[in-house]
């Protein structure tokens, strides 16, 4: 576990951003997100013995006292693979920056789609989501970010299986 300014965060993230264009570090950003938020989600809920949904609340109150912002989930079917969640004080939304005009916060989206997918394998469902922010605390009109998240049409790559960084309690996100 590492602490560090949001400053600090955002400087690095946003001079790779200048470089790269936001569309493609979303890219580059995605799948190790995904890996991430699955492979914490699974050795939280072996941890903490949590199963389906439990563990996916269990990460969105993690991410939320990790100071990422506040990220209350709505209306989530499993079932159908759709949710909302909502996300006050992104941790991408400092004073600089919003109403800017722009959707800042795509690096969550992946986090969502492998914690709800992992959510989804533990009580036997294969989904394939997509997450994408539908309106943005720095985007000039909302008070908050919104992701949306739905069945995807595209079967995502298999994922590399490989050991896990960390330990159960203290992984990374
Ligand atoms: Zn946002």
């Amino acid at each position: 576990m590492i602490l560090m300014p949001q400053h600090f965060f955002l400087n690095n993230h946003l001079a790779v951003e200048a470089v790269l264009g936001p569309k493609r570090l979303a890219e580059v950003l995605r799948p190790a997100g995904y890996r991430s938020a699955y492979d914490w989600c699974e050795k939280e809920a072996a941890y903490h013995r949590l199963r389906g949904l439990d563990v996916f609340h269990h990460y969105m109150r993690r991410l939320t006292q990790r100071g990422w912002g506040q990220f209350k989930p709505e209306d989530i079917d499993l079932d159908a693979g759709r949710a909302l969640i909502r996300v006050d004080n992104s941790a991408f939304v400092d004073d600089a920056r919003r109403g800017s005009g722009r959707r800042l916060c795509y690096m969550f989206a992946a986090w969502f789609e492998g914690s709800l997918e992992y959510a989804a394998a533990a009580v036997g469902k294969k989904l394939s989501l997509r997450a994408d922010e539908t309106c943005c605390a720095a985007d000039g009109t909302h008070e908050y970010c919104l992701f949306q998240v739905s069945a995807s049409r595209s079967e995502r790559p298999r994922r590399a299986r490989g050991p896990a960084k960390g330990k159960g309690g203290e992984l990374n996100a």
